[in-house]
């Protein structure tokens, strides 16, 4: 199949990652939006949140817990970080494999985001 993510996933492009189980990886994204821009990425070929099915919903509860523990380890749980999943062209999403965008690292840590930074990443 050609699609980057599971090119990753499979070793064949290399990628930044910083973390990796049976079922998920976690890499830089390439073009960062923010200081800490990660990109926790299910190994399942999933297109989108569109194509979501009832079996995949233990899954998606595994993907926001790894979210919560790479924050953790990233140390911005405190000081707080944005989850973003863009679904489709219209939602600026541009790699058909689900993904969840972890953007952080702004600071200070009593920062308020900017209307740029605001912007989902990938929206136009
Ligand atoms: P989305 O627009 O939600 O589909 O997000 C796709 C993200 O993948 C973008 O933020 C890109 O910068 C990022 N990206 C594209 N190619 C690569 C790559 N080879 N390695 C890491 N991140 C990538
Ligand atoms: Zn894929």
């Amino acid at each position: 199949m050609n699609c980057l993510f599971c090119k990753i996933a499979k070793g064949e492009v290399p990628a930044e990652i910083i973390y990796e189980d049976e079922k998920f990886l976690v890499f830089k994204d390439i073009h960062p939006k923010a200081p800490i821009h990660l990109l926790i990425v299910p190994k399942k070929h999933i297109p989108s949140i569109n194509h979501l099915e009832l079996r995949d919903k233990e899954l998606m509860g595994e993907l926001f817990l790894l979210s919560q523990k790479i924050a953790r380890e990233k140390e911005v749980a405190k000081k707080g970080y944005k989850l973003v999943l863009n679904v489709g062209r219209g939602g600026g999403q541009l790699i058909d494999h689900l993904h969840l965008h972890l953007l952080a690292g702004w600071t200070p840590p009593t920062h308020h985001p900017s209307e740029k930074e605001r912007n989902i990443p990938g929206m136009p």
